[in-house]
């Protein structure tokens, strides 16, 4: 599970994140919906810790992510990780961003294959096998040596759910995974994820996509100004109960 406690972050001056609560249960789907610049991205950075906190607290698996406790002359204190610690938490976390970022001179094969050879250090038979087969999950077996520019916006997206899902991460972390790719391509990236949905992964995803909201998200959460503004199962989106949450429907709709 996911669990942030009254997270806040600000950059410098700028306070970004007021206040998130924000609990996701193991093997559930939460869709966070919200205008530019409400924060989503910021959220989802902090949960895989490429920001840092300004206030507040978030568990994975119950364990508190970015500090430890250390008992300092019987007394328990709270110590950030070292960069070591913080790349293990990491680990159970996967994460999907609107820029699929593959290695342009590498394969398909090859970019899955990367981080279980050099940041599992798997064999590169065993490294091999494992891609192939979240290749394959993701419709990709007969795409294996392409490079990214062969590849359409669609097919270089898979790629990524396939790099991520690699490291065998219990929760996924989509950020706009659609939102970059040509309208014809983005179904098929949403087929993918709905897929690894019905697989039982737990899932943060930041969308505009509103039908595979309703269709797939087991909470749906809606952020403005750094707060959440309403949270509620699928149905809130037919039936908004904020002013914003509705003008925000009525815009992406
Ligand atoms: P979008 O829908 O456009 O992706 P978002 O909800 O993901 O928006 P964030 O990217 O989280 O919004 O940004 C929230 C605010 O924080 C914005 O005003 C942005 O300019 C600011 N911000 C984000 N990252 C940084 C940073 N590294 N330094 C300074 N300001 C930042
Ligand atoms: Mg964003």
């Amino acid at each position: 599970a996911v669990k942030a406690t009254q997270v806040h972050k600000a950059f410098g001056s700028l306070h970004v994140l007021k206040g998130v609560d924000l609990t996701v249960m193991p093997g559930t789907v939460t869709v966070i919906l919200g205008p530019s610049g409400s924060g989503k991205s910021t959220f989802l950075r902090l949960i895989n810790q490429l920001e840092t906190l300004t206030g507040g607290s978030i568990e994975v698996d119950g364990e508190l992510i970015g500090y430890k406790h250390v008992n300092v002359r019987g007394e328990d204190k709270l110590q950030t990780l070292n960069e070591r610690e913080i790349a293990k938490q990491r680990e159970k976390l996967g994460m999907v961003f609107q820029r699929f970022n593959l290695f342009p001179h590498k394969t398909a094969l090859e970019n899955v294959m990367e981080a279980p050879v050099h940041v599992a250090h798997m064999s590169h038979s065993q490294a091999r096998e494992l891609a192939v087969q979240e290749l394959e999950r993701v419709g990709l077996g007969e795409r294996l040596d392409y490079y990214p520019m062969q590849l359409s916006g669609g097919q270089q997206q898979r790629v990524a759910i396939a790099r991520a899902l690699a490291m065998r991460p219990e929760i996924m972390l989509f950020d706009e995974p659609t939102s970059a790719l040509d309208p014809e391509l983005v179904g098929e990236v949403l087929n993918v994820m709905r897929s690894l949905a019905d697989a039982g992964m737990t899932m943060i995803v930041v969308t505009h996509e509103i039908g595979f909201a309703k269709e797939v998200a087991d909470q749906i959460v809606f952020m403005d100004g750094g707060v959440v503004v309403e949270q509620g199962g699928p149905e809130i989106v037919d039936h908004p109960s904020s002013p914003r949450f509705q003008d925000f429907l009525n815009h992406v709709l």
